[in-house]
């Protein structure tokens, strides 16, 4: 038996929230006897790549894009293999497979790719929307910590040392750091990507992410409610 894929890529402002709702869902699909839930994380792909890979370092150190053909490639790679590797592995297969995309389609040029892709392999899909008002976003990202003891993370509205070990106050991440680009980023070159995907995806859904864990379960009732069917 092979899976029918829906593709279903997730919108959302960094920080949104998108990365809990996609473990949560993730965990959730678990006990699913029809959905099977993997994920296509183009941003974890390409700072894993630039660990060994000058060129790609060069571009993301200097807050450069990658060429929307470059991303477009990679982006059809790692879906073949992400979709190919439970019948590789001999998991059992569910009827259906959601693929949900982070960080793909981030520009017009790769949501028009994205487009050609779909028609072409014939493929479901659907978008979800995790909507977060910008300066919750910024807010978050200067007061989250990473311990460099222990790799715990936290707030530093909730503890002044890492709860987790007690050794150190943590550092700011790197994407933190670089949270106001980021954003801008996304308001230029992502969020008109997002006004034609509310346009034209027939199943879509809107959630917030103030609050992930009901997010999460907002999603999870649209996919088992609206999804089946496709
Ligand atoms: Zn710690």
């Amino acid at each position: 038996m092979q899976s029918k894929v829906i593709l279903i890529p997730m919108f959302g402002l960094p920080g949104s929230g998108k990365g809990s709702v996609m473990a949560n869902l993730k965990k959730m699909a678990e006990g699913s006897t029809i959905f099977s839930i993997i994920t296509v994380e183009m941003g974890a792909y390409f700072r894993k790549k630039a660990q060994t890979d000058g060129p790609i370092k060069d571009i993301m150190d200097s807050g450069g894009l990658i060429s929307n053909s470059f991303v477009n490639e990679v982006f059809e790679e790692l879906l073949n293999a992400s979709v190919a590797a439970p019948l590789f592995a001999g998991e059992n297969l569910k009827e259906k497979m959601i693929v949900l995309l982070d960080g793909y389609p981030r520009t017009l040029p790769q949501w028009e790719h994205f487009l050609e892709y779909r028609a072409e392999k014939n493929l479901s899909v659907a978008g979800i929307f995790v909507e977060l008002e910008e300066k919750i976003v910024m807010h978050r990202s200067t007061i989250r910590r990473i311990c460099p003891k222990c790799g715990g993370t936290f707030s530093t509205e909730e503890y002044q040392l890492c709860p987790h070990c007690g050794k150190s106050e943590g550092i700011r991440r790197a994407d933190d750091l670089k949270m106001e680009r980021r954003v801008r980023v996304f308001n230029e070159e992502t969020a008109p990507v997002i006004e034609e995907a509310k346009s034209i995806f027939e199943h879509q859904i809107t959630v917030s992410g103030e609050d992930t864990k009901l997010a999460s379960q907002q999603v999870w009732d649209f996919i088992v409610q609206e999804l089946w069917k496709l």
